[in-house]
């Protein structure tokens, strides 16, 4: 009888796949182990082991597994079931799962290894570049590809080496190796021989000539009274001597080195008791109890700087008193030291961090920590990716700022949102959720209203602060009376200088990056245009350049316009760049700074910033939407919005709750410590009913009309989205496809089907898009109709004029 293991592979694939094994390795083996395995014509996968057992497949021959690589599962039973669950539910292949849910050091890669024939003796059959291969495996058993390359200096070297492979010269074997490399830090201790206490005069007898040798020597015993191990950088430190002399009391047999692996993360400040929550912190804490009691789900509605961080940290304590551990999500960017120092300060050494900017190694080490239920991983702390993490007893999951479209992952597969997911998986561990925001997504309040979810409300900022006192400044107004200085009225340049002349801070908010969108010919009318997308290059003063803000294609801005020549060139629109630039010019005596994706790149890249504004280096902070989210300043005073009109006539069904959503979280950014602050919003269009619901912070009403809305053109909560997106270089193709799959689609869905249409942008990366959106009514299953649409997905796909177009599905399409 033999043994075979189901395994999910890496790669955009729903089938698992059966391997033989033999009896020893399914005994020893697991679900949730890796294994290496052989897959298509000589590459190995790390492989995920599903299942164990006796059937042979019936279509084609188990291939033998490769390797085992773990003694004990890395992924668990709950994870799996979750990871199935994200697979059904949006529509992706289990493999796009697996790959998003590990950190890319677990999925080891093959490499393709270049060996010696050691019995060739015919040299003269090879050319000038066989040769030199070959005569490099002379002085060195193996070369991989990229040693190659070096060595030819040229990129294509794989008809080289299948020559060399045909003349038989050399032979290749495909290896796998580990990409984690654990942090070893380095310690000193006395050497064995020396290890009885009271060697410490023999010694210093010893090296009684090398003075130094013998101050590190005293240093040395001294710090060992303590008791604790001791690193050799600290007894660099205290001793004040180079590395060199340690190394020499190494080399004499007198010290000696070992390592211990640490975590390249770790906290090392104090902690402190959790502040006492107010009245209004304590009701609402015993609502959500309360609340807790009936239902798994539910939302806190608080507004801007209510203490709701407070309140979650409560709950987590308690959690964690249980012997359970708590995951709190966050948006990417609120990931911040700002929340990080909060939480470490109560929570110390049990919180572990995770998100997009940690490297691989520290990924991975995050990931062991909560596989191994550390100490460490009570608490995680991250961002969207975090519910992929191996918990086995969670209590609690905090769901922060939950109508964030960052949880949402648009691409690559699998699409999913992270505040969906992660109230599945708080089922699947039966644990309760908490979901978190001063403005709730549409969705989640229905729920609340419908009673699916409990539902507990905040509604004083913490210290009685009043929230912001709201302005509407009529552009239009202010442009025909000519108070406008730039895209500056005269009543936010006074109130910008009034808080500056008070010593206090200014954000300003304006969502779009670069100097201007758009660059015009004044002759001609022709704009420049992206050579790989559908969209206008956006010019960026600072680097005198013309950038794509889709596929980043970049060149210098020209003098005279492509068309006609004409040197008169104009810029229309603007963004941040150019409002820092006037900002400069008007207030040459403040410091200016801005936030938006060209000044936040790299690892520290948001940190910087924020904590240069925070440490009241900057005067007035410019970003785009970054500055919404969940930041905690307490010296701004004001905040101004240059533009509330692009935000509202976005073509999207969602664009008014989402401007209401970043209006109230960018003002909720002023006045959140001592007194009130202001909010200065300029539009053309001060009587939008959503700019009048936003000046008076009217949540419930903003609710109602949008709700309205919803029912009336069938959108969610009360409708259902899966959208169909078409890509491909052949603008012919897509149409024809699209076309298509709209008819089909209409075919069984009806008047639930919406477009053919092309989005805003239409060829990005020189793909032409084209998109199709199926509308579930509220009492169609949900099942049937994901497979109705697979069922024509499929026979898509078998149309060969078809099969190369990117077929996307996106559920939930927000
Ligand atoms: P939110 O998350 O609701 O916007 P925060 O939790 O950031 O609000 O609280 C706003 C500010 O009030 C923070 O600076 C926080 O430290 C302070 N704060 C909130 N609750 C308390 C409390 N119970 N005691 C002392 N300070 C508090
Ligand atoms: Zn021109
Ligand atoms: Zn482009």
């Amino acid at each position: 009888m033999t043994d075979f293991i189901d395994v999910i592979l890496p790669i955009p694939i729903q089938k698992t796949f059966r391997y033989s094994v033999t009896k020893a390795e399914a005994d020893f083996l697991q679900a949730g182990c890796r294994v290496a395995v052989p897959f298509g014509s000589a590459k190995i996968y790390t492989a995920l082991v599903l299942k164990i057992h006796q059937d042979p497949p019936t279509l084609y021959e188990a291939k033998e597994i490769h390797q085992i690589l773990d003694d004990a599962p890395i992924v668990n039973e709950v994870q799996l079931q979750h990871w199935q669950w994200i697979s059904n539910y949006y529509m992706c292949p289990l493999g796009d799962v697996y790959r998003a849910a590990l950190p890319s050091a677990f999925l080891l890669e093959s490499e393709t290894i270049i060996y010696k024939n050691a019995t060739f003796t015919e040299e003269a059959l090879l050319n000038d570049d066989e040769f030199l291969i070959f005569e490099a495996l002379q002085h060195q058993s193996q070369l991989t590809i990229h040693q190659i390359a070096d060595i030819l200096g040229k990129k294509k070297v794989l008809p080289i080496i299948n020559e060399l492979i045909n003349k038989s010269a050399v032979y290749i074997k495909e290896e796998i190796y580990e990409q984690y490399k654990p942090k070893l830090v380095k310690y000193v201790r006395l050497h064995p021989n020396y290890a009885n206490e009271n060697s410490l005069e023999y010694l210093l007898e010893v090296v009684s000539r090398a003075k130094k040798q013998r101050e590190v020597l005293l240093c040395f015993f001294q710090m060992n009274a303590a008791k604790k191990p001791i690193k050799s950088k600290e007894l660099e430190l205290q001793s004040g001597v180079s590395s060199a002399i340690i190394k020499a009391l190494v080399d004499k047999n007198i010290l000696e080195f070992y390592h211990v692996q640490t975590d390249r993360v770790s906290y090392q400040g104090e902690t402190n008791q959790l502040k006492e929550p107010n009245e209004f912190q304590e009701k609402a804490l015993e609502e959500i109890r309360e609340s807790f009691e009936e239902k798994e789900i539910t939302l806190l509605h608080g507004i801007t700087s209510s203490g709701k961080t407070e309140v979650y940290t409560k709950l987590i304590k308690e959690v964690l008193a249980q012997g359970k551990q708590a995951l709190f999500l966050l948006p990417e960017i609120a990931l911040t030291t700002q929340i990080i120092s909060r939480l470490q300060n109560y929570f110390g050494n049990f919180i572990t961090v995770f998100h997009s900017k940690y490297s691989m190694n520290e990924r991975v080490e995050a990931w062991n920590n909560v596989l191994e239920n550390k100490p460490k991983a009570q608490i995680v702390l991250g961002a969207r990716s975090s519910i992929f993490l191996p918990f086995s007893n969670l209590g609690l999951i905090v769901v922060d700022e939950e109508h964030e479209t960052s949880y949402k992952q648009f691409e690559p597969s699998p699409r999913y949102n992270a505040r969906d997911a992660a109230i599945v998986l708080s089922k699947m561990h039966q644990a309760k959720i908490l979901l978190g925001s001063a403005t709730p997504s549409l969705e989640s309040y229905f729920n609340a209203q419908e009673g699916k979810y409990g539902f507990v409300e905040l509604n004083r900022r913490y210290g009685e602060v009043q929230l912001p006192k709201i302005e509407l400044i009529d552009i239009k107004e202010k442009h025909r009376k000519r108070e406008m200085n730039g895209h500056f009225s005269d009543r936010l340049l006074k109130m910008i200088s009034e808080a500056l002349e008070e010593k206090e801070q200014v954000i300003l908010f304006q969502n779009r990056r670069g100097f201007s969108p758009v660059v015009e010919c004044k002759t001609c009318g022709t704009s420049p245009q992206c050579p790989n997308c559908d969209v206008s290059l956006t010019y960026h003063k600072y680097k005198h350049e013309l950038k794509c803000h889709y596929c980043n294609y970049q060149r210098a801005m020209p003098n005279s316009c492509g068309a006609c020549g004409s040197a008169a060139l104009d810029t229309k629109g603007f963004g941040t760049e150019q409002i820092e630039l006037e900002l400069k010019e008007l207030f040459p005596q403040y410091t200016i700074g801005r936030m938006d994706l060209d000044t936040t790149r790299g690892k520290y890249g948001y940190q910087k910033i924020i904590g240069a504004f925070e440490a009241r280096e900057i005067d007035v902070l410019v970003g785009t939407q970054m500055l919404s989210k969940g930041l905690d300043f307490d010296n701004v005073s004001l905040v101004g919005i240059l533009n509330a009109d692009m935000m509202l006539n976005f073509p999207d069904f969602r664009a008014h709750e989402r401007a209401f959503q970043l209006m109230v979280q960018v003002s909720g950014r002023a006045g959140r410590s001592k007194k009130q602050g202001s909010v200065a919003i300029q539009t053309y269009n001060p009587y939008h009913q959503i700019l009048q619901q936003v000046s008076i912070t009217n949540y419930t009403e903003m609710y109602k009309e949008q709700l309205q809305d919803r029912w009336q053109y069938h959108y969610p909560p009360y409708y259902r989205l899966i959208k169909i997106t078409l890509k491909h270089k052949d603008y012919q193709k897509v149409d024809a496809g699209i076309i298509w799959l709209a008819k089909a689609l209409q075919n069984v869905f009806g008047e639930h089907v919406l477009g053919p249409s092309s989005p805003a942008v239409s060829r990005i990366r020189n793909q032409y898009i084209k998109n199709v959106m199926i509308k579930i009514p509220p009492k169609q299953s949900l099942g049937k109709t994901k497979g109705h649409v697979e069922k024509i997905k499929n026979t898509f796909q078998a149309v060969s004029d078809f099969r190369p177009i990117r077929f996307i599905i996106d559920v939930d399409n927000y």
